[in-house]
């Protein structure tokens, strides 16, 4: 069975507990023990993904239950994962890098890497019994959060700074049926309020802080190295806000290697945002100092000033070799108007990650012969106001058509 453990003070508790923080305030820990390792394990996951998996519903999530929640129930699943990786000549080149694939997390059911936590969490907090779900959000995670309780038909609460959210999002926690809070005051804020009213008033909360969250989550980590055979890529590239991807991907790998799937880490490359870029501050302290910030960015899903997963995510970059990068809005958009010219397209925080890489390379940090993962965390039409191109305003004659299409073939 696997338990939880407080990753500050080494408190255990049973997998089956409802808490989800320790007395010590420290964040808790899932420890899973699936019944076998290495080659066994890895033929485990590759014959559900050859014969379609039956009681894990088809998810790519669920395929790898062993190392996720342990007991058996029911199952809030829609199912989700199963995403693809992308290989463009045009995004390597700009990159710097020959061999690069991108992990689409926005092909997820509710366009965001979210479902992947979410799936897990709900399922988890359903079996023990909850009776309304919580979460602050920049957005993608109560657009999941509204689907899965809404699945489960459980009443959802979100927290959401207000004017912040772009618009995809909020009308998929409107639709799924969510109650919004919109809240006079930035994610942070939302955070801590959300923190306290699910302690006080008998919410579970569905944010990083739950540790279901971040097992769920390394199943990104887990289907790209099944998908590519068990081998590791050089490098794993991932957007980084408030440090979630970047604590489940560390996990994954350490435990990946643990239990013989992979035999060698990748190195990680958590990359945020340079107007909310707290984390890549301590990095640059060698992790000797915890800095917070007031955000400001146009990736609004990375606008993280105080990042909840802190702690486990420093751990991640030390246990991996990793690096932290910032990229400016302008580099940010620049990546996702080569992401959408690829006709792959993502919304702008997911950018993040190609538009470091870019810089990464350019600072001789990661080789141009180094094979790279990059993920991108959320679809394009999460932020439809996130374009840079306008539509042409034509009265109906053919003769306005033709000239625009003079002016195209220049
Ligand atoms: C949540 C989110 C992120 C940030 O992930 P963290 O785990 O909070 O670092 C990045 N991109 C998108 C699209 C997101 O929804
Ligand atoms: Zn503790």
């Amino acid at each position: 069975m696997s338990r939880l453990v407080c990753g500050t003070c080494g408190l255990r508790l049973p997998a089956g507990s409802s808490l989800l923080q320790c007395s010590c305030g420290g964040l808790l820990e899932a420890r899973p023990s699936p019944p076998f390792r290495g080659r066994r394990l890895r033929s485990t996951f590759d014959q559900r993904l050859a014969t379609g998996d039956p009681t894990g519903e088809g998810s790519g999530v669920w395929r790898f239950r062993e190392l996720l929640l342990p007991g058996r129930g029911v199952l809030i699943s829609h199912p989700e994962g199963n995403t693809r990786l992308y290989r463009r000549d045009e995004l390597s080149r700009w990159a710097g890098v020959a061999d690069l694939a991108l992990k689409h997390e926005g092909e997820n059911p509710t366009g965001s890497f979210k479902d992947r936590g979410m799936t897990v969490a709900v399922t988890q907090a359903v079996r023990a019994g909850a009776t309304a779900l919580s979460c602050a959000s920049t957005g993608n995670t109560s657009a999941s959060l509204a689907a899965y309780a809404a699945q489960a038909g459980v009443p959802a609460l979100v927290f959401v700074p207000r004017a912040k959210v772009a618009a995809g999002k909020l009308a998929q926690a409107l639709c799924y049926g969510a109650r919004v809070l919109e809240v006079r005051g930035d994610f942070d804020a939302c955070l801590r309020l959300v923190r306290e009213a699910s302690a006080e008033l008998g919410l579970t909360l569905l944010n990083s802080v739950n540790p279901w969250r971040i097992e769920g989550q390394k199943t990104i980590v887990l289907e790209m190295l099944q998908q590519r055979g068990w081998e590791p890529p050089d490098w794993i590239v991932v957007p980084a806000g408030n440090l979630g991807n970047t604590a489940a991907f560390g996990k994954a790998l350490v435990e990946a290697r643990e239990l013989g799937l992979i035999s060698r880490l990748p190195r990680l490359a958590a990359i945020q945002a340079a107007g909310a870029a707290p984390f890549y501050h301590s990095f640059r302290s060698a992790f000797k100092r915890r800095f917070r910030v007031r955000a400001e960015t146009v990736a609004t899903a990375i606008r993280i000033g105080d990042p909840v997963s802190y702690d486990r995510a420093a751990r991640a970059i030390q246990q991996t070799r990793g690096v932290v990068a910032a990229v400016s809005d302008r580099e940010i958009l620049a990546a996702k108007a080569v992401v959408d010219g690829a006709g792959i397209g993502c919304e702008p925080a997911s950018a993040a990650s190609l538009a470091g890489l870019r810089q990464l390379v350019r600072r001789g940090i990661v080789g141009r012969r180094d094979s790279v993962v990059a993920v991108l965390t959320g679809h394009l039409l999460k932020d439809p106001h996130a374009t840079r191109a306008a539509p042409t305003a034509i009265a109906p004659r053919i003769a306005e058509v033709e000239r625009v299409l003079k002016g195209m073939r220049k």
